[in-house]
């Protein structure tokens, strides 16, 4: 019999006021919010035009009922407060009544609900400040809030909202927030036809973070927990050779709840010091802190984006403590276990991205072998695929400037070498991949843009409607990494050239996987550097040899030698290893050779 209550003014004088509606995202923000607090296991948000003509969140948790439904919309009603002691101690994520009389202030707004074990559910409408009595309405248990026209009736403030695709950009960025918060909820998030978000419930952080933010970053984290006085951190964060141009993957949750902490920030920027390249790079830091509520203070900022410690200092220490430790003991760029002839690579050796850095010279081998079966004009051997383009005069030693002989290829996947007193494993797709990224980003850097190949006859694909827009705003991009591609009827482009650099393009799949990247990027709002970053990334890892290719020796050979040729050559661009090195001492070790 109804949950919610309105708050004596004396609790609502201490509350940090504010205003907390200023976009289309902070209305998904708070309707978020509201259903995770409802015990919601799956939420689905649908917005049109970004968010900023409607903005639908579902959700099956507990409801409300008729008396529920008639208070939800008055200032300060609220049903997780009532002193201002609770203040001290919140463990939902809202607490101060006001997220829903706001947003029906500036929009029109209608709720449906059925709390769980009801029959029917109700309806209310607040058509900007105008609020309805509820009444029934068929629906399913859970909830349904629908925001029309934010801002209509409010110039000065519709005035401040972006494109769409901008708006759209920051509802995307915040599910992707909630959504590594809360792995155990599902959360969808629907434009239209396009489903831009689908990340189904489960329990795995990892997995979760692989939804989000792509698998083979998630799998490139290593897990950290501890615990002191009370704090608890669980954290998934990068070795110091994944990093970043922003902080955007820098993310602190105090209780699920995502804030922006100098704190544990300035703790985090400590534990990666001199870790990091030089250059303001940003390390990948997904961070759960969890305590007892009365331990942090929720209640300071309108936008319940901060909170302040009760014991800030713990908390900084905890976190630098953990970091540090995990990163001491994470895989440098080299694995050298032990002792080894090599000393350990240096921290500066981490992998720097090579769009924003640099690398030297270039190798031709493998990079500008052609296409199968795509007929085309560019010069260069015919033949298949990432093969027989070793150095012209084939050395007599058929050793690598290191020294490495090859020895054979094991399990598809690994290449086996010899070494001065050593036994060298390289991961081949690790290492082609990172000699494409390295080869692909010097290109853009000196040329400004990927060299093409022209293709005899253009490859029509059809394409969704969305993904043929998206060719069209992004045609510049697109140009600039080596795609020639153009609009072909209604909804398919033909492709009439693509980057000379691709050793194994299957143009459409290819393509196809582009597209991805830059929609998910122009969603994200990603600067174009990042956009490019990530494209080139994706590309050399399509157009890597895989595991499971058979190499020949010379192949072997002009793979390592365009490696030497790189700096970054022994971590693959998203920070695995590419090589293992086994010395002579460690394998005597192993074999009892010596006492
Ligand atoms: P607050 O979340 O700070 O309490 P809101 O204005 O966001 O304030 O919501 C007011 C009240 O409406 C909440 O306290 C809650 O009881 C109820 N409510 C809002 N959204 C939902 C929902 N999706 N499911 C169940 N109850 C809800
Ligand atoms: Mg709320």
């Amino acid at each position: 019999m109804g949950r919610i209550h309105v708050l004596d003014p004396h609790v609502v004088n201490q509350i940090a006021a504010g205003e907390v509606i200023e976009r289309p995202a902070s209305v998904v923000k708070e309707l978020v919010e509201n259903a995770l607090d409802a015990g919601a296991r799956r939420i689905d948000v649908r917005v049109g035009d970004g968010g900023r003509a409607l903005i639908e969140v579902a959700d099956d948790g507990w409801g409300m009922d008729e008396q529920d439904l008639a208070r939800a919309f008055l200032p300060h009603a609220t049903s997780k407060v009532e002193s201002v002691d609770d203040l001290l101690h919140v463990g939902s994520l809202g607490f101060r009544g006001e997220a829903l009389a706001s947003v029906g202030s500036v929009a029109r707004v209608r709720i449906t609900s059925r709390p769980s074990g009801a029959e029917a559910g109700w309806v209310v409408e607040d058509f900007e400040g105008d609020v309805r009595s509820p009444t029934p309405a068929a629906s399913s248990p859970g909830t349904v809030v629908r925001v029309e026209g934010l801002f209509a009736k409010v110039p000065a403030r519709r005035k401040f909202l972006r494109t769409a695709a901008t708006e759209l950009g920051h509802v995307t960025t915040l599910l992707g927030r909630f959504a590594v918060a809360f792995p155990e909820v599902a959360f969808r998030l629907v434009q239209g036809t396009r489903t831009l978000r689908d990340t189904p419930a489960g329990s795995d952080r990892r997995a979760r973070i692989g939804g989000v933010h792509g698998d083979d970053l998630a799998a490139s984290l290593l897990e950290v927990r501890g615990e002191h006085l009370g704090f608890h951190l669980e954290g998934w964060v990068g070795p110091p050779s994944v990093h970043r141009g922003d902080a955007r993957l820098e993310q602190v949750f105090v209780g699920g709840r995502f804030v922006r902490d100098r704190t544990v920030s300035h703790a985090v920027r400590q534990a990666y010091a001199d870790l990091l390249p030089p250059g303001n790079r940003r390390p990948v830091a997904f961070l759960f802190l969890t305590c007892d509520p009365s331990q942090v203070d929720v209640n300071v900022h309108p936008a319940k984006a901060e909170v302040r410690w009760r014991d800030g200092s713990t908390v900084h220490r905890l976190v630098q403590r953990i970091l540090r430790e995990a990163l001491e003991g994470a895989p440098p760029g080299v694995s050298v276990p032990l002792e080894s002839s090599h000393p350990r690579p240096s921290t500066a050796e981490a992998v720097e991205f090579a769009f924003t850095h640099g690398v030297g010279r270039a190798s031709p081998a493998f990079s500008s072998a052609p296409t199968p079966g795509a007929g085309r004009v560019a010069e260069g051997p015919p033949g298949a695929g990432p093969s027989g383009s070793g150095p012209a005069e084939s050395p007599p030693a058929r050793r690598t400037g290191e020294g490495l002989r090859p020895v054979g290829q094991v399990l598809g996947t690994y290449l086996v070498l010899e070494g001065d007193g050593e036994v060298v494993l390289v991961d081949q797709h690790a290492l082609h991949e990172r000699i494409l990224f390295e080869e692909i980003s010097a290109r853009l850097r000196e040329a400004g843009a990927l060299e093409v190949q022209r293709l005899l006859v253009p490859v029509v694909v059809s394409l969704g409607h969305a993904e043929a827009a998206l060719v069209r705003e992004q045609a510049e991009t697109l140009r600039t990494l080596g795609w020639i591609v153009e609009p072909f009827g209604e909804d398919a482009v033909a492709i009439q050239g693509l980057p000379a650099v691709l050793s194994r393009p299957d143009p459409e799949a290819m393509l196809a996987e582009v597209l991805e990247v830059l929609a998910r990027g122009a969603a994200e709002g990603l600067d174009r550097a990042s956009l490019v970053k990530e494209t080139v990334d994706r590309m050399a890892c399509r157009s890597a040899v895989m595991a499971g290719d058979v190499l020949r020796d010379e192949e072997v050979l002009a793979l390592l030698e365009r490696a030497e040729a790189l700096d970054h050559s022994h971590s693959c661009p998203h920070g695995r290893p590419t090589r293992l090195t086994l010395s002579r001492g460690l394998l005597e070790r192993w074999f009892h050779r010596t006492v």
